[in-house]
């Protein structure tokens, strides 16, 4: 592995990204975005306020959900012929419920060397601060936006004997703790709000304890929702 002194190899770089707090970004992280050559990102507008507040300055390529399969192509090129290309998303960790999963693949095929700098993810913050239990989780990022499929994966997921991470919009969050609670009433949930920003807050109860706490109210901010065993349901006396 390159250490601090060494010139950058040339490969992908996967660079986590702050999920809210500026203070989160590694010595790591911001030597890599210093020395590479072209930072891929989702939103060049976004990731160039980000450079700007770290002090670098660095051609942009945008890469997204619509332009992956060509930029994947490209990009791994890019780095097979001796280019050091970090990629980064919008925030946290790329790959999660994020671009990253097609250049990783592109690169590997061509057997480019794929380096992850590792840093924030919502999922692992959410869940190490949720109380339920760490020792076996499941990612579900987002679920189906609606229709029977949501319901269907909801139900599914509530048989889980491990906790459960689902991200989801501050919109919808009441209702799917409210749909949770009219099938699982006493289930542990945790929702985690706004995680490492000024307005952080993690929400813990049953599910009928949440969804009371939650109705009627406009939640704010982006939102991990977390789902406890099954073994751990309080059951109505
Ligand atoms: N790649 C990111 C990661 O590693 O966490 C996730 C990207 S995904 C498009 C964005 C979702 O992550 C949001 O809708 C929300 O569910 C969750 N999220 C991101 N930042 C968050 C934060 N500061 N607090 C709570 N949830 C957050």
């Amino acid at each position: 592995m390159p250490q601090d002194s060494e010139p950058l190899p040339a490969g992908i770089y996967l660079v986590a990204t702050p999920i809210g707090n500026l203070e989160d970004i590694s010595f790591r992280q911001k030597r890599i975005l210093e020395n590479c050559d072209l930072i891929a990102c989702e939103d060049t507008r976004r990731t160039g306020l980000l450079l700007s507040r770290i002090g670098i300055k660095k051609p942009l390529l945008s890469y997204h959900e619509h332009n992956e399969r060509e930029r994947a192509e490209q990009i791994s090129e890019k780095a097979k012929a001796g280019g050091r290309i970090a990629v980064v998303s919008d925030a946290g960790t790329p790959g999660i419920s994020d671009p990253a999963y097609r250049v990783v693949r592109a690169a590997v095929d061509k057997g480019v060397p794929v380096v992850p700098i590792p840093g924030p993810s919502a999922a692992i913050s959410a869940l190490v601060a949720s109380g339920l239990p760490t020792d076996r989780y499941v990612y579900e990022g987002f679920l189906p936006q609606k229709g029977e499929r949501r319901w269907r994966r909801v139900e599914a997921l509530l048989e889980e004997e491990r906790t459960v991470i689902l991200y989801e919009s501050p919109h919808r969050v009441g209702r799917l703790v409210d749909e949770i609670s009219k099938r699982a009433p006493g289930r542990p949930l945790a929702v985690a709000r706004e995680l490492t920003k000024l307005h952080e807050e993690i929400l813990r109860g049953t599910a009928s304890e949440l969804a009371g706490q939650l109705k009627g109210k406009a939640v704010k901010g982006e939102c991990v929702l977390l789902i406890g065993p099954k073994r751990m349901e309080e059951k109505a006396s």
